[in-house]
């Protein structure tokens, strides 16, 4: 079959949750049968995200291949329940990287090199290529940012010419644009919507189909009146109120039809049809009224909690597969340092210390491992979370309250946590740190084999820094236990506290690899081990394989 392409471009203002309805429609598409892939293209001039601050830009996530990617792909992958590669995110970085080698290489052979063609020539280049890597059928294209910036302008005109490359049987575009409430009237406005139609026009593309959102229901008229003024079918035009259950999305394009819409345009037939059973059952249980649990997430970034997305909806996926809700306090680990947000940390019945970089608010995790550690409260730590576990452990266990990671003191006593052998040489910052997917044996008996249940997993990594070999068998002698090596033995992968009911830490990031319907082992674990210190009684939702 002709591979199809879905276009997402965006209106009025951003974050309003394109990526969401992208990887809801994708699901969409997957429940009928089709194999569906998912591509974001940022317009930024970074090569990827992996460089930026998480201030900035949210978590980066990780993929199997190591490609550090926009907390979109994360949408993407838990919806469509996929594993999506490199190609699945351009930057305006990484076209412009590749054209210009390719200029200084010669290729060009002696050609002026301007946006129109080899620039658009390459996006397109890089749009094809997903279809080639993963055989979707229908790929799903999502542009960062709003239309009318300036940097997203060759990525439309990339889009613009894909329609007569292609033909119009195998492009749809989709706009999603933004109605503001005006209070004092209380309507709903639509001339933005207009307007950036009218802009989108003026670029050569007329949008197929018209995802309003809004934070109010959507009458009809409204709909009907954005159908006139944008030229759009009244059934193209598909309001999306905001909900606060995310995994409703789906289920919310469902009843507006859009999918039938897009497979006719496409002169498709359904596969099988859709059942949501399942999903329609975990939203329900999302609504229902469940005990609630309190857990405390120690960061430096939690004024922006999209810095810690995987790990929240990962703790989500375990609690609802628990039947409870998790209340996560989201502490600032540089607080803790100074004697702040101490009574929010005794109120918790588990404390989760994510990944991060850099030594602002290490001290504080530290602090509250240690917390966790003395009182016996569940401790989750994920890379940082768990070097800095390890680093408190070693404190205590060598009466040395100078042993550290050399990330934060390169001259401490005791380097429990080093940098890895062959990243010593490394000088450039981006895309070189232990990236992607690595094998882990798990040791039997241990905490973590018996939440997986199984010898060996996969997981996702992205680091610089490991456990120094040096201290395993003091540390081990002490109570630590090296549940999770790689394959070789040489790389410490997992750590456990023998004498603690969940003291864990992974030095890779399972949270990437969470799905609403198939949680975490490790995080279903620790969530069930915080109910039980919480004295909540839980259920199971889904069958774990
Ligand atoms: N900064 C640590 C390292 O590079 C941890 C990284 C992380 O948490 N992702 O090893």
């Amino acid at each position: 079959m002709t591979t199809k392409y879905i276009f997402f471009t965006g209106g009025v203002v951003s974050s309003v949750g394109k990526g969401v309805t992208a990887a809801a429609l994708g699901q969409l598409l997957k429940e009928r049968g089709f194999k569906v892939a998912v591509q974001k293209l940022d317009p930024y001039i970074n090569v990827d995200p992996g460089t930026m601050s998480p201030y900035q830009h949210g978590e980066v996530f990780v993929l199997d291949d190591g490609a550090e990617t926009d907390l979109d792909l994360g949408h993407y992958e838990r919806f469509i329940d996929v594993r999506l590669s490199r190609a699945c995110n351009v930057t305006t970085g990484q076209v412009y990287a590749e054209v210009i080698g390719k200029e200084r290489h010669g290729d060009y052979l002696g050609g002026t090199i301007q946006v129109i063609p080899q620039i658009t020539n390459e996006i397109k280049r890089r749009i094809g290529a997903v279809a080639k890597s993963t055989k979707a059928e229908i790929v799903l294209v999502e542009v960062g940012g709003t239309v009318g910036d300036i940097e997203s302008l060759p990525f439309l005109e990339a889009l613009r010419q894909l329609r007569s490359d292609l033909g119009r049987d195998n492009t749809l575009y989709i706009h999603v644009t933004w109605l503001p409430y005006i209070g004092a009237t209380g309507e709903l406005k639509t001339k933005p919507t207009q307007h950036s139609v009218r802009e989108l026009r003026s670029i050569g593309i007329s949008p197929d189909v018209i995802i309003a959102r809004s934070d109010y229901p959507v009458k009809d008229d409204l709909l009907e009146k954005i159908a006139l003024f944008c030229d759009v079918e009244k059934r193209a035009v598909i309001p999306m109120p905001t909900t606060p259950v995310l995994y409703e999305v789906p289920l919310l394009l469902e009843k507006a039809n859009i999918a039938d819409f897009i497979l006719e345009r496409f002169k498709l037939e359904t596969q099988h049809k859709p059942d949501w059973t399942e999903w329609s059952q975990l939203v329900q249980e999302v609504r229902r009224e469940k005990p609630i649990v309190d857990v405390a997430l120690v960061g430096k970034y939690v004024e922006l909690q999209d810095a810690y997305m995987s790990v929240r909806e990962a703790l989500k996926h375990a609690a609802l597969h628990l039947g409870v809700e998790l209340k996560i306090h989201w502490v600032h680990s540089a607080e803790l340092e100074k004697e702040r947000g101490w009574d929010e940390l005794k109120k918790v019945a588990g404390i989760i210390v994510p990944g991060g970089f850099g030594g602002r608010g290490i001290e504080g995790k530290i602090q509250a491992a240690r917390f966790a550690r003395t009182e016996n409260i569940p401790y989750f730590g994920l890379c940082l979370g768990m070097q800095l576990m390890v680093v408190e452990f070693a404190r205590f266990a060598l009466e040395d309250e100078e042993a550290n990671s050399t990330e934060f003191d390169r001259a401490t006593p005791h380097p429990v946590i080093d940098l890895m052998p062959d990243q010593r040489q490394i000088n450039e910052m981006g895309g070189t740190m232990r990236l992607g997917l690595y094998p882990c044996h798990l040791q039997p008996g241990t905490i973590a084999a018996k939440a997986y249940n199984t010898e060996m997993v996969e997981e996702r990594h992205r680091h610089r820094f490991e456990f120094n070999n040096e201290y395993r068998t003091k540390l081990g002698e002490k109570g630590m236990c090296f549940s999770g090596l790689s394959p070789d033995g040489r790389l410490v992968e997992i750590v456990e506290l023998v004498n603690h009911p969940f003291m864990l830490g992974t030095q890779f990031h399972p949270e990437f690899l969470s799905r609403p319907n198939r949680p975490h082992p490790l995080f279903t674990a620790f969530v069930q081990t915080v109910c039980t210190r919480a004295g909540v009684e839980t259920h199971s939702l889904h069958q774990t394989t």
